[in-house]
């Protein structure tokens, strides 16, 4: 029985004439109800209410008998109000969340889901308020997200929170007209401080480095890894640039006090600025990371500005982009695969498809570099076919009860007709659907939602599963994970490589796994390359696995033979 159901019945009984028993036996329903609940008649008074509703309120006695006016906060009073003014609705009502912060200051806030309903009980109607305490669940949220863009050692921005912020600011019109001076910065011999010192000091003046880069007024502070950060200001002239290039190299250097000790670093800068680089925060970092390589170098000046002459990388990509054109046809492309493991056993069963490309002179090229070109090319619609295509082929001729993951870009999705391109390989290679799984990644909801999701629900009714890849790195939301017509979450490899130090990695992995669990979803960890990695995610629930500890990505000739092997894990 659903809650507004029960909830209404509940309401009845307790209002008719019943034998005294039954209605204080349903009394009793309300009162030990795990959920926090709440009867109110039309005079907003409460009827009855749970004991966890009494704590949760953090009402000192019983509720019955009191006006809603002096036990609920406003939102919720409203909500049961609005509720009793629209009466009974045949619409599924929205879950909506409260603060409540209870009468002392030391206590702690909590957060609840509620939603109002109401019946009509001898003409009359009665609201029941049901609410839940999702404190835990915020907080995981809130944390992933934190965590999704900023550094968790510092607080200052992550390479993702700064391009976040920096893409926020272009939108305006004002914010392009004001420009953005964008500083590259390595704090030079922080490597002998840190070896010296120890990691404890070594952390104290990185985060000291952060408040001394806030204190110049900067509007975004970012940590891009290790020593080396990033800052943007807006409404700076090229000389005004200058001019602040200067200001946060002399704060750097000043020297840091780590406890009984001091310590001296320098600071290499680089700059560019959108007048030259434009509105792409990812060319706006990478122009002034090469201002700052060239300011490295040169000695006597304490920074570079970025000019155009420097970016090889411009030259290289539109290389590579020529090459890509025909690397199909020269049949440099290729496809591995690898193993994903039950984690109880480590038994085989599944693979992942990954593509490889072999360059003559390039060698062998990594696909986080051509995929990109690949995508911005509109290239990758040709080389999805094809991997889709050659992997049904290969998969179909090994025993059944292997799937096979294949990753489809979000381009393709928008460039052609997924679904059909979809139905038809399958067709053509007599791959079953219900053995396919689609892996896709958040950027992929962040242009056209709703066609992607109408898509996603037309493969997953031929019997395809989605998979939501490098779960945690974007714009993950633990809440709006419900909404998404996806079967299988897979766990970025950035957590499982934290594990099994890192607390804050875990407690983010389990709150997944019980998200996922609710929502009826399959989790997968990526990454795993040690026992202990596995035996961690086992404990925490999670049933598959993928990583070096089982296995690296394989030719299809070893796949094949790792899977003949009578101990399949021995060949890896
Ligand atoms: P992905 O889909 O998340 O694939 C997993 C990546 O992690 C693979 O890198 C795999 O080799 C690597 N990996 C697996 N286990 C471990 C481990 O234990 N430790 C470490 N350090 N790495 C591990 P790969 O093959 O370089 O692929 C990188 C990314 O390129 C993929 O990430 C995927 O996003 C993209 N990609 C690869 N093939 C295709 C393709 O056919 N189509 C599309 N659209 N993208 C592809
Ligand atoms: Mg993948
Ligand atoms: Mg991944």
């Amino acid at each position: 029985m659903g809650l507004k159901s029960l909830a209404s019945a509940i309401a009845l009984r307790l209002r008719k004439a019943t034998p005294a028993g039954r209605s204080d036996a349903l009394a009793q329903v309300v009162t030990d109800n795990y959920d926090g609940v709440v009867i109110v008649d039309a005079g907003g008074t409460i009827i009855a209410a749970s004991l966890v509703a009494r704590k949760l309120l953090r009402h000192p006695g019983p509720l019955e008998g009191i006006s809603i006016d002096a036990a609920l906060p406003a939102d919720m009073r409203t909500a049961v109000l609005q509720a009793l003014a629209v009466g009974r609705s045949a619409e599924p009502l929205p879950l909506s969340l409260a603060v409540l912060h209870g009468g002392d200051e030391r206590q702690e806030r909590l957060v609840v889901q509620y939603v109002a309903t109401v019946s009509e009980v001898d003409g009359a109607a009665v609201a029941c308020l049901n609410f839940w305490d999702v404190t835990e669940r915020r907080r995981a949220e809130e944390r992933l997200s934190f965590l999704a863009t900023h550094d968790p050692l510092t607080g200052a921005l992550s390479r993702t929170g700064l391009t976040n912020a920096i893409n926020e600011r272009f939108e305006t019109e004002r914010g392009r007209a004001e420009g953005l001076t964008v500083l590259a910065i390595d704090l030079a011999r922080f490597k002998p401080v840190n070896d010296a010192l120890g990691h404890a000091h070594g952390d104290m003046l990185l985060k000291q480095a952060v408040s001394r880069l806030r204190s110049t007024g900067a509007a975004y502070v970012a940590r891009l890894g290790g020593h080396g950060f990033a800052v943007a200001h807006p409404g700076l002239s090229p000389e005004e640039s200058g001019q602040f290039c200067d200001l946060v190299q002399a704060r750097l250097v000043e020297p840091y006090q780590l406890g009984p000790h001091r310590a001296i670093v320098g600071a290499d800068i680089g700059f560019s600025h959108s007048s030259v680089s434009g509105y792409d925060p990812d060319r706006l970092v990478s122009h002034a990371d090469m201002a700052l390589n060239v300011s490295r170098e040169a000695s006597g000046k304490s920074y570079a500005a970025f000019s155009p002459e420097m970016d090889e990388s411009l030259r290289a990509r539109q290389e590579l982009e020529t090459a890509m054109q025909q690397a199909m046809e020269r049949g440099e492309i290729s496809l591995m695969f690898q193993p994903q493991a039950a984690l109880d056993d480590g038994s085989t069963v599944g693979v992942e498809a990954l593509m490889r490309w072999m360059h003559p002179t390039l060698g062998a090229v990594s696909p986080e570099r051509f995929i990109p070109v690949a995508e911005e090319t509109g290239k990758i619609v040709e080389l999805g076919r094809w991997i889709l295509e050659a992997a049904c082929r290969e998969v179909a001729t090994w025993p059944g009860h292997l799937r096979l993951s294949v990753n489809v870009s979000p381009i393709q999705f928008e460039l052609i007709d997924v679904v059909a391109e979809i139905r038809d390989t399958l067709g053509r290679t007599g791959f079953p659907a219900h053995r396919l799984d689609v892996e896709i990644t958040e950027g992929i909801f962040m242009s056209n939602a709703q066609a992607v999701i109408e898509a996603l629900q037309k493969l997953r009714q031929l019997g395809v599963g989605i998979a939501l890849d490098d779960f945690g790195t974007g714009y993950s939301s633990l809440g709006y994970l419900g909404r998404l017509p996806v079967d299988k979450i897979k766990i970025d490899q950035s957590f499982v490589k934290r594990l099994p130090g890192d607390q804050e990695a875990g407690v983010i992995i389990r709150a997944v796994m019980m998200l996922s669990e609710a929502l009826d979803k399959v989790v997968i960890a990526e990454g795993i390359e040690t026992a202990d990695q596995a035996w961690m995610l086992r404990m925490m629930g999670c049933k598959v696995g993928q990583g070096y500890h089982f296995g690296r990505p394989k030719t299809a000739a070893e796949m094949r033979a790792m899977l003949a092997s009578p101990d399949a894990r021995a060949a890896i």
